[in-house]
């Protein structure tokens, strides 16, 4: 993942694998799923909007007959499709416009060695109110990326290292999980670099200028802040 400004080049593969995330970490959107279903799931699922029997319908079974399918299971059968078929990229590009309600379009990426998905996040107009929700609430512990892991090991910072747990077997690295007391693989029950002056109503971060990716380009679209309850405003109306 490349990210310059506000936009964001992802490789097919990871473009595929963001709104696989989307699903699965909003749970079920059954509209957005049918909008979806004719591009990702083509000619396999018909969708109906005629009153109570809305819906997508999906080939099933031996005689490969249309049935209805809840938005639940509607979301795994959408997620299996991604894995496991090819999109032109236009396609790929508004599968991603749809899913993340952002202007997305096919390029090659900054080195012109492959070609993928630009995501433009138009959250230039975003303002963080500093509640620290973010830091308190969300599941961000298994996103921290080796970009990360070998920027803190560069600058020697120890003090943040010390609170990663490597993941992995036999010398391999599968992961990093943060932020874990020192000397053990406990997870700190509040993450300890916030703090809250004194009668400043507001929260400030202790590692601010080298804190995770996942931490700086939170909350990455509007879509991504209005989903996970950030109280940041924006100037533009949508
Ligand atoms: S939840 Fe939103 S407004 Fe609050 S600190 Fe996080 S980004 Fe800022």
């Amino acid at each position: 993942m490349v990210n310059d400004n506000e936009k964001v080049f992802l490789t097919e593969q990871e473009a595929k694998a963001a709104v696989e995330i989307d699903f699965r970490q909003y749970g079920p959107q059954p509209r957005l799923y049918r909008e979806l279903s004719p591009l990702i799931l083509g000619g396999s699922a018909i969708v109906l909007d005629q009153g109570r029997h809305t819906g997508v319908w999906i080939k099933q079974g031996r005689k490969n007959t249309l049935q209805p399918i809840n938005a639940h299971a509607l979301g795994d059968h959408l997620c299996q499709a991604l894995q496991t078929r090819a999109y032109p990229l236009p396609v790929l590009a508004e599968i991603c416009t749809l899913t993340f309600q952002v202007r997305a379009c096919p390029g090659p990426d900054p080195g012109d060695t492959t070609r993928g998905i630009w995501i433009e996040s138009d959250m230039d107009d975003f303002h963080c109110s500093q509640c620290g929700d973010c830091c308190r609430g969300l599941a961000y512990h298994n996103d921290c990326t080796e970009q990360d892991y070998r920027r803190w090991q560069r600058l020697g910072l120890t003090h943040i290292l010390e609170r990663v747990q490597v993941l992995g077997a036999n010398g391999e690295t599968k992961g990093y999980r943060i932020w874990v007391e020192p000397g053990s693989n406990r997870l700190s029950p509040v993450c300890p670099w916030l703090r809250e002056p004194p009668g400043e109503n507001r929260c400030t971060c202790l590692i601010q200028d080298v804190k995770p990716g996942i931490c700086t380009q939170y909350p990455f679209t509007r879509k991504h802040a209005i989903m996970t309850g950030c109280r940041g405003k924006f100037k533009k109306q949508t």
